[in-house]
């Protein structure tokens, strides 16, 4: 494992745990050049199934990529780092539970939907505006509407509004339309 810091290949595991219900790893581990030390998350990467694409290629499944994929639709929203990896977790523990040793990627795509659905709603939008690539912007409409009226179920069943919640239909169509975060 090379160091993040300095890119040294000699690091030593300093402290290892098992997390995320004993199926993830989680080591401190420190650099022996910079003596910087930090965290990794390791699973049984072998147990998950490949990904066949659109096209039919086949592709191993790459959690850094799901990561970046869910962090750029999660960007300046209030979303714990916390919520995030659970909801990596859940994914790749979806895909494992199927016990296929090839899934469809379109199946990642779902999961994904699924998890951000419950996250946040904006990060949601902007996922599935451009994962599913809309056919046409009725269907669009509808789904926006839809999510707007489950928040506004949802506020009336507490008291205090979420942030998303808050984000009006028109903000997130405008939003997810352009196929960029808000600034
Ligand atoms: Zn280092």
């Amino acid at each position: 494992m090379r160091c993040p810091f300095c890119n040294e290949q000699d690091t030593k595991v300093i402290d290892s745990r098992l997390v995320a219900d004993g199926d993830q790893v989680r080591r401190r581990r420190e650099c022996q050049a910079c003596e910087e030390r930090f965290t990794t998350f390791e699973s049984a990467e072998l147990l998950m199934p490949r990904l066949v694409k659109s096209d039919g290629t086949r592709e191993p499944f790459d959690d850094q990529k799901l990561r970046a994929g869910i962090q750029r639709a999660l960007e300046k929203r209030p979303v714990s780092v916390e919520a995030v990896e659970a909801s990596l977790h859940r994914i790749q523990a979806n895909l494992r539970a199927t016990g296929e040793r090839e899934v469809k990627s379109l199946l990642v795509g779902e999961l994904v939907m699924e998890e951000l659905r419950k996250l946040d709603q904006v990060a949601y939008v902007r996922f599935a505006s451009v994962y599913r690539q809309f056919q046409d912007l009725d269907e669009f409409r509808r789904e926006i509407e839809r999510i707007s009226q489950q928040a506004k179920e949802e506020a009336l069943d507490s008291d205090t509004l979420s942030d998303s919640t808050n984000v009006s239909v028109s903000e997130m169509a405008s939003m997810a339309l352009k196929g960029e975060p808000a600034k």
